[in-house]
């Protein structure tokens, strides 16, 4: 199927997807085999010889995911750090990453720990000012990576603005060619500009298209949207860096089940439906928020008084997302009260499921970072992060009052 000639919500019901050859059965059937009979020694048919290396209902979804995202490539991952892991992978030791300052918690473990390990360097910076970024890079950063908008603190970071920065980067020290182990033999010529697309989904934003090199999904969030699996993606349109990213993939071997892709793939049906009314509530609530006397501040890039409200407008389309983080008056005791009171927005870790979820970032989500650093990144003791989810909102509203009284 034709995906260039379609719009969004079309794509995501039909991307990737046509009736199964053997039946007719209008959904991709879930493929639960690790191997395929070949006709003769090495032939098999369409690349089917082993399930780790492609398996019908994962590529069925890994087009979806590629259509959505604008990409040529597309690749399904167990989780969301197992994708980051296969573009980590596609540097070397001594190479160099920027990183935002406020990147998931678990993306940053990976970096200081498995890969400092590994002789990998990183700086953070504060990616809402590009000359910050551009003092970051060193002629041995190979990867800029950022998340936007951020977590919690919905940060909206220009990604034509580091793709300038990329492009104009000096790199140096290139190293060796090595034909011999596979496309990673090959250095990277440039530093590879990597957007976590997980709060925005590909419904509000497409990275690719404002210069990214390869977006990450951690797909247990929008993607998945119903709290029910833990699974990422990663999409390129850069066909070198696809087969790079792809023999990661199949060597590593963090790959989904087939029975987590269709259920993947099931989601995406409704991605485009679920995220018009996460952003429709997100909006009403954060506007809410703003006039409630026990709140001191809302954080929500649809709202004017958000610092790049500008950009959000411009870099996003139909909307501005369903995360909300907002500080409660009186800091910790009493926005742990209400964390305690709300009984539809759940006490919870994770986010983008059609039901609400609340968490405390100083106290859950953000605990490993340091109260200094906290501080300097803006999440203070009454910090609550919301993720509104798919209810009428009036039941949300009403929560949520109910708590802060
Ligand atoms: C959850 C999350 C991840 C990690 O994904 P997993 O699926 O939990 O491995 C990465 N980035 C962001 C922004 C996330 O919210």
């Amino acid at each position: 199927m034709s995906q260039e000639t379609h719009r969004f919500g079309t794509n995501c019901i039909h991307a990737g997807q046509s009736p199964d050859p053997t039946t007719g059965a209008i959904m991709t059937p879930v493929y639960m085999t690790s191997t395929f009979v070949q006709k003769s020694p090495g032939v098999f048919k369409d690349g089917y010889d082993y399930a780790r290396s492609k398996n019908p209902t994962r590529q069925a979804l890994e087009d979806n995911l590629a259509a959505l995202e604008g990409g040529t490539v597309g690749l399904a991952f167990s989780s969301g750090l197992a994708a980051m892991d296969c573009v980590l992978h596609q540097l070397r030791a001594g190479d160099h990453v920027v990183l935002s300052d406020d990147v998931y918690g678990g993306s940053f473990r990976q970096m200081d720990k498995v890969f400092r390990h590994m002789n990998m360097s990183y700086t953070r910076v504060d990616m809402t000012k590009l000359a910050e970024i551009e003092k970051a890079m060193t002629p041995k950063t190979r990867a800029v990576w950022l998340e936007t908008p951020s977590n919690p603190m919905l940060k909206v970071i220009d990604i034509p603005g580091v793709r300038k920065l990329v492009d104009s980067a000096k790199v140096s020290d290139l190293g060796t060619t090595d034909k011999s182990i596979g496309p990673l033999g090959s250095p990277l010529e440039k530093p590879l500009l990597v957007v976590d697309n997980t709060f925005a989904s590909p419904y509000l934003q497409n990275p690719l298209a404002h210069g990214a090199d390869v977006v990450l999904h951690s797909c247990t969030k929008y993607i998945g949207g119903h709290s029910d699996m833990v699974a990422g993606a990663l999409i390129t349109k850069d066909e070198a860096l696809g087969e790079r990213l792809k023999y990661v993939q199949n060597a590593v071997g963090a790959v989904p089940g087939a029975m987590d892709c269709f259920l993947m793939l099931r989601s995406t049906k409704t991605l485009h439906l679920r995220m018009q009314r996460h952003c429709e509530n997100a909006m009403k609530i954060a506007q809410w928020l703003e006039q409630h006397s026990k709140i001191e501040k809302v954080i929500y890039p649809g709202l004017a008084s958000h610092p790049q409200h500008a950009l959000a407008k411009k870099q996003m389309r139909n909307g501005f997302g369903g995360m909300i983080s907002c500080v409660v008056k009186g800091g910790l005791e009493p926005s742990r009260k209400v964390l305690e009171k709300t009984k539809l927005f759940s006490l919870a870790e994770s986010l983008g499921g059609v039901e609400s979820l609340i968490e405390h970032p100083a106290i859950m989500t953000h605990a490993s970072v340091p109260a200094p650093a906290r501080a300097i990144l803006g999440i203070a003791d009454g910090l609550i992060r919301l993720s509104v989810g798919c209810e009428d909102v009036e039941d949300l509203t009403s929560d949520l009052d109910h708590a802060l009284a």
